[in-house]
């Protein structure tokens, strides 16, 4: 899966995909992350991507040029299934949304900044609006490094342990149960005894009922 992200500011970019499962999935070859810098396709010795914005008011706008000539190059070079743009307006992120876009090819991802972009590349170009929460950021690499990350651990052959992800919240609108590791005593504060049984069906059962218990409790919006 191939992911091409634009963005004016790429060195935000660079330390998150460099690292642990993001990091293993590319040089596994499975997941490929390019960032492009939107100022390599801006024109005039400024390399200028914003403007004032129509109307007047505070704040700068990014500007259609630089913005479709880097989609369109991309576009000429491969087909995408997917053209999202991360802003606050968006369907807000889920991992049903992480889900479907983990069996797509390419997937091309535009990163705002200041007011935003343009209306009309979202118009023109943009197939999918994502936000990651109802709070504003400064810009949306942050958003799309989540998105990626939620996105890549998905695709098979990622995470070593396969069903790991399976297990996770909201895999099936449920919480995760709470995990533990040694010591089994820390101080008098003790596992709990079953899943020190061996018992691999009564641990499964309990893990269930913890997570529903946890989800009834945390997130009862998961079960309706
Ligand atoms: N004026 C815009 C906010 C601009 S913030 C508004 O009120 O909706 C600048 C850029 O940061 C946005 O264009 C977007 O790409 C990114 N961004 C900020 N918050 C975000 C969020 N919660 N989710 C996704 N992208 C976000």
């Amino acid at each position: 899966m191939r992911f091409d992200i634009i963005s004016v500011l790429p060195g935000l970019l660079e330390s998150p995909f460099a690292h642990s499962i993001l990091q293993r999935a590319q040089k596994k070859g499975i997941a490929e992350i390019v960032v492009h810098n939107l100022r390599d396709y801006a024109a005039g010795k400024q390399k200028s991507v914003d403007d004032y914005p129509y109307g007047g008011g505070s704040g700068m706008v990014m500007a259609i040029p630089p913005f479709a000539a880097c989609i369109e190059k991309l576009k000429r070079e491969r087909e995408y299934d997917e053209v999202i743009f991360m802003s606050p307006d968006g369907e807000t992120l889920n991992q049903n949304i992480a889900n479907q876009l983990s069996i797509k090819k390419n997937i091309m991802i535009l990163c705002g900044h200041y007011k935003g972009i343009d209306q009309r590349i979202r118009e023109i170009y943009v197939t999918r609006e994502i936000s990651i929460g109802d709070y504003v950021l400064s810009g949306g690499e942050l958003p799309a490094a989540v998105l990626v990350d939620a996105v890549v651990r998905l695709i098979p052959g990622v995470l070593s342990d396969e069903t790991s992800a399976l297990s996770d919240s909201f895999q099936d609108d449920m919480l995760d149960a709470p995990v533990y590791t040694r010591p089994a005593d820390w101080n008098g504060h003790k596992v709990p005894d079953i899943l020190l049984s061996g018992n691999t069906p009564a641990i499964e059962k309990w893990r269930f009922e913890q997570a529903l218990e946890r989800t009834k409790q945390r997130r009862p919006d998961l079960l309706a």
